[in-house]
């Protein structure tokens, strides 16, 4: 079934295209990337389908629902971002613990959601550490789990492994594409990496001067005569 849909969702800033109108849908389960260049739009199609941008025309849907006026904090999405944005003074229990807090979960069921997905990133151990206690990897692992934890319709990534060196960043890229594997969620993410979005993608989608040049499976892109 569909997952996400945009039609002709579109960003101008005063004279610059941002993003030109542009129609993409997802099917649930799916790990789509955006991948192109720096200013080719991958952020703002990003951010206007996480509520954070405003488009200029268009329209966007999720679960078959119209969410162009919906506030970003209604949309049902998680994201993970470059930059872990882990609360800094909280331990990684209370991390992971803080967006069902503020669904009012009761405590138990707190528990044993947090416990359960420290378990899946294959880090039970560091519940009670700070965010600083641990290493990069270990860090966007963390930021995955507390994104994973309220299980949203869809996880939007913006370059999340931009940040960690090479062989940390192979790791990670099996360790997403596990997860994704695992629990089937819908994945969106971005990345100017070929090879990062050849290794993790179902499919791809090609972008260049604010617009979608192609898309398809990574076979259909790179591996067709
Ligand atoms: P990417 O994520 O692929 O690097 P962006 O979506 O960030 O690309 O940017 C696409 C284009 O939109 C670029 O030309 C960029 O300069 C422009 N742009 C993005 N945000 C703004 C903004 N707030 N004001 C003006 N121009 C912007
Ligand atoms: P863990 O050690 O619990 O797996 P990490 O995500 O930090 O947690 O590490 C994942 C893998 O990447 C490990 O095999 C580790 O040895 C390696 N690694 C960790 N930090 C770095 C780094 N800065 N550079 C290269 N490899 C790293």
């Amino acid at each position: 079934s569909e997952k996400l849909r945009t039609e002709q969702v579109t960003k101008r800033y005063n004279d610059v295209a941002a993003l030109q109108p542009t129609t993409l849908s997802m099917r649930d389960g799916e790990f789509l990337t955006l991948l192109g260049p720096s200013g080719s739009g991958k952020t703002t199609l990003l951010s206007l389908i996480a509520g954070l941008t405003e488009p200029t025309g268009g329209d966007i849907w999720i679960d078959g629902r119209r969410v162009t006026d919906e506030p970003s904090a209604k949309r049902g999405l998680g994201m993970v971002f470059q930059n872990y944005a882990l609360f800094p003074h909280l331990s990684i229990y209370e991390n992971i613990a803080f967006p069902l807090r503020m669904r009012r979960m009761g405590a138990a069921e707190i528990d044993a959601a947090v416990r359960r997905v420290l378990d899946l990133i294959h880090l039970p151990h560091v519940a009670e550490r700070l965010p600083r206690e641990l290493s990069g990897g270990q860090q966007q692992r963390i930021a995955l789990a507390r994104c994973i934890v309220y299980e949203p319709s869809i996880i939007l990534m913006d370059e999340p492994l931009g940040a960690l060196d090479k062989n940390l960043r192979e790791h990670m890229q099996t360790e997403i594409k596990r997860l994704h594997v695992e629990l089937g969620i819908t994945i969106l993410y971005v990345t100017h990496d070929q090879e990062e979005a050849l290794s993790m993608s179902d499919r791809i989608c090609l972008m260049n001067n604010a617009r979608v040049e192609q898309i398809g499976t990574p076979a259909e892109l790179y591996f067709k005569p």
